[in-house]
């Protein structure tokens, strides 16, 4: 922020300092009561096979149930929380909230096999996370390749020997490694060479822009999503486009051959119940948006 000319110049930056330190003061406060008193709730997004229109798995998205302010999204909290280092007590959280969630979901008709992909950052990438997650899976009695652990590259960032180490571990017991808004980072591409990815999801601008308004736009980026998808089969990974809000958007990814989708266009994340709810009712629609 730098300070304005002018004749108010002065108050507008003192003010704009003050209101951000208040801001980042409450998401604090917030964070701390929510940890004591968790609130934090797992919210679900389910992941669509393209082709047949079957949910695969879920992604668990970080909700803060405030008495007060209601549910919360979680950018903002992610970033306070990474800074003062309260992510590593949410993503517990998460984690045991989403296994144990999901081990109600699978009771549903036909989501037996169905996975749960969790997203981490990079200051829970400690030397004990392999063995932790092994242990939370069989506590849960989750066979481990139905708990996805969804990277940024900011984990992969450092291309630190350690942070490799423990991908190979999480691997080597069976867990799979989903590479999250790919295409947006600095080498996506250089990343998928040298650590262990089995998912590959395409970031929601490259989806977006299709149908919009600028065809020059879209044109480019539909060529990348097809060859973000053909590198990432021949890599052997399965491709997710998220963000996926539209029939148009949908009917073009099935043509490409895209293996996944999530977007508001099939589920908007949902809580447990409301999602239990959702999965009764809806599917009907579903098989006839997608068949
Ligand atoms: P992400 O992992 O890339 O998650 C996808 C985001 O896109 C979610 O936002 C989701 O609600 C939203 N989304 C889903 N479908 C659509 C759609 O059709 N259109 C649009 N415009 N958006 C859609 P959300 O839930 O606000 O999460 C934002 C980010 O916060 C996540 O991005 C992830 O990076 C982070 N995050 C969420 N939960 C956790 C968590 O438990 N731990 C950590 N470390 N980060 C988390
Ligand atoms: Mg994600
Ligand atoms: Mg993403
Ligand atoms: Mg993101």
């Amino acid at each position: 922020v730098r300070k304005r000319d002018g004749k108010n110049g002065a108050k507008l930056y003192d003010e704009t300092i003050l209101d951000r330190a208040r801001e980042r003061a409450e998401i604090e406060t917030d964070i701390e009561m929510a940890v004591a008193a968790r609130w934090f709730e797992s919210h679900f997004q389910p992941v669509i096979n393209v082709q047949n229109g079957r949910i695969e798995g879920f992604e668990a998205l970080m909700r803060l149930r405030h008495p007060k302010k209601g549910l919360l999204s979680p950018a903002r909290i992610i970033e306070v929380a990474e800074e003062t280092g309260s992510i590593n007590q949410i993503g517990s959280i998460m984690l045991e909230e989403s296994l144990a969630n999901l081990q109600q979901i699978s009771a549903l008709p036909g989501l037996a096999h169905s996975y749960v992909a969790v997203n981490f950052s990079p200051l829970q990438f400690e030397p004990s996370l392999p063995a932790r997650l092994a242990a939370l899976v069989a506590r849960h009695g989750i066979q481990p390749h139905r708990l996805v652990v969804e990277i940024t590259e900011a984990v992969l960032m450092h291309d630190d020997p350690k942070v490799r180490k423990i991908l190979d571990e999480i691997k080597a017991f069976g867990c799979r490694i989903a590479l999250d808004d790919f295409g947006t980072g600095y080498s996506s591409l250089s990343y998928m060479s040298r650590f262990p990815v089995d998912i590959v999801k395409i970031d929601q601008s490259f989806i977006r822009s299709i149908g919009g308004d600028q065809p020059e736009v879209e044109q480019k980026n539909r060529m990348l999503v097809e060859g973000i998808s053909a590198i990432s089969h021949k890599m052997n990974c399965t491709v997710i486009a998220e963000g996926v809000e539209t029939r148009q958007q949908h009917a073009l990814l099935k043509q490409i051959g895209v293996d996944c989708a999530q977007g508001y266009l099939f589920y908007p994340p949902r809580s447990l119940l409301d999602l239990m709810a959702d999965l009764q009712t809806c599917t009907s629609d579903l098989e006839s948006l997608t068949g």
